[in-house]
């Protein structure tokens, strides 16, 4: 708990962004507080040591910051699922709805190994990270993907869940996130 106001309390609150009535948690002051970034990161070190996972998956943009760090702490690979159209190589597509038209997410075919296998043959265990978790559709379209290559996704990691959303319906994957919005 003590660790949990650590970090909730580095977090801001910023009304009215991207639009007039949203409130939008502004990581980046988590982020700049070296207390708050490290004690993060080891709680989910601590966390995700025992998972036996091949690869960490993070969410365009800010999932990159946390999961990457959190790979290099496991020993394992990282891997971007980016907005459409910023990846080099042969990717797969998820389209994923929103208020207002719809949006894209896009992994390498070849992410997690060929047909999403590890050298053993099994798929690869993924982690999914993101920073925060709305309505849940942008982590739903990343799960999908992770699907589509023909890796698993173990559980999608959130610092931050708006559970008022109640994104966690219809999830595919188990969910777990560091600080629940009631
Ligand atoms: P969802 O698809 O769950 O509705 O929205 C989640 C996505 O939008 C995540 O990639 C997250 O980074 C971003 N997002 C939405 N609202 C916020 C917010 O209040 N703060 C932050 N940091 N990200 C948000």
């Amino acid at each position: 708990p003590e660790d949990k106001t650590i970090i909730l309390d580095s977090i801001r609150d910023i009304p009215d962004f991207p639009k007039p009535g949203i409130v939008f948690k502004d990581i980046t002051t988590l982020l700049s507080n070296a207390t708050a970034f490290k004690t993060l990161m080891d709680h989910l070190t601590e966390r995700y040591l025992g998972y036996e996972l091949d690869y960490i998956a993070g969410i365009d943009a800010r999932g990159f910051i946390f999961g990457s760090v959190l790979a290099d702490r496991l020993g394992i690979g990282f891997v971007p699922v980016r907005k459409k159209g910023k990846l080099p190589y042969t990717t797969v597509a998820e389209k994923y709805s929103l208020e207002y038209g719809f949006d894209e997410v896009e992994i390498h075919i070849d992410a997690f190994g060929e047909n999403g296998c590890c050298t053993t043959g099994e798929p690869s265990k993924v982690l999914l990270i993101d920073d925060l978790m709305a309505t849940g559709g942008t982590a739903k379209a990343a799960v999908n993907l992770i699907d589509k290559v023909g890796a698993h996704c173990v559980e999608a990691c959130f610092i931050m869940e708006l559970a008022f959303l109640n994104g966690k319906e219809g999830f595919s994957a188990p969910v777990y996130s560091v600080l629940e919005i009631e």
